[in-house]
């Protein structure tokens, strides 16, 4: 089943309100290809604004807290995200499962929170490359998946990303072979966790998505759009990944 492909952008720590400027083309170009989804998931500080600016643009948050409120210094809560504006977040990111050592049972309960706020979760899945050169790709992919899928999860709700973490910001991507065999592996696990529902959830790719491997990241069987970091800073490089997304239907 071909699904609606989603393009979204993780500007991650960077960007100020000058950087909102950058939404005006992003939202224009996303009304030009209304056969795809895009989003854009700036910084904290940024939502509401980002919100503003782009009504018509779905924007998300990076990360929430599982609990919705309380003695939690520095954390943010999915329905303050939601009152500011979001409409989705990314949840379980590599670089917080490896900078905050976020688990997989707390990145479960960081989706289960956001879509009980009413935002979709983003679920980020991936290996280091020492786990892809031991063979062990496959393996850990599906463990996180086992452990971060939130069971009430449907493709309105929830989406995977995966995001091999060696490919993050280094400019390698894996072959197209491996993008397929992993993504044909996590919707089969997708089917294993959600029933019917696993194959309605959409399964992005990102690492080192940029303007020039978009239309063959985007073509493999079971790439349902893509997560782009560095790429998604400037419309000049984030309009041409969407404008690829709608080219392939
Ligand atoms: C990301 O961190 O989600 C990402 C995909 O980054 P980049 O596109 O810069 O590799």
């Amino acid at each position: 089943m071909a699904l609606r492909k989603l393009v979204a952008g993780n500007w991650k720590m960077n960007g100020d309100r000058a950087a909102l400027a950058e939404l005006d083309a992003i939202a224009a170009a996303a009304v030009d290809h209304g056969g795809v989804d895009v989003a854009v998931c700036p910084p904290f500080t940024l939502i509401a604004p980002a919100a503003d600016r782009a009504p018509g643009l779905p924007i998300g948050a990076q990360d929430c807290h599982q609990n919705a409120k309380g003695a939690h210094t520095g954390c943010i809560s999915a329905a303050m995200l939601k009152e500011a504006g979001a409409r989705l977040t990314i949840v379980g990111h590599s670089e917080r499962r490896a900078d905050q050592h976020e688990t997989d049972a707390e990145v479960r309960a960081k989706a289960e929170a956001a879509i009980g706020a009413g935002l979709t979760a983003i679920v980020c899945v991936g290996e280091t490359e020492a786990q892809r050169d031991a063979g062990q790709a496959l393996a850990i992919v599906e463990g996180q998946l086992d452990g971060s899928v939130p069971p009430a999860g449907t493709g309105d709700t929830l989406v995977i990303a995966y995001e091999p973490v060696w490919a993050i910001g280094t400019g390698r991507t894996p072959s197209v072979a491996d993008v397929a065999e992993m993504h044909a592996a996590i919707r089969a696990k997708l089917a294993a966790l959600l029933g019917e529902e696993g194959a309605k959830v959409r399964i992005l790719y990102g690492g080192s998505v940029k303007p020039d491997n978009a239309v063959e990241l985007l073509g493999v069987a079971d790439v349902d759009g893509a997560l782009v970091g560095g790429a998604s800073l400037t419309a000049a490089q984030f309009v041409p990944i969407i404008a690829a997304a709608a080219s392939l239907g």
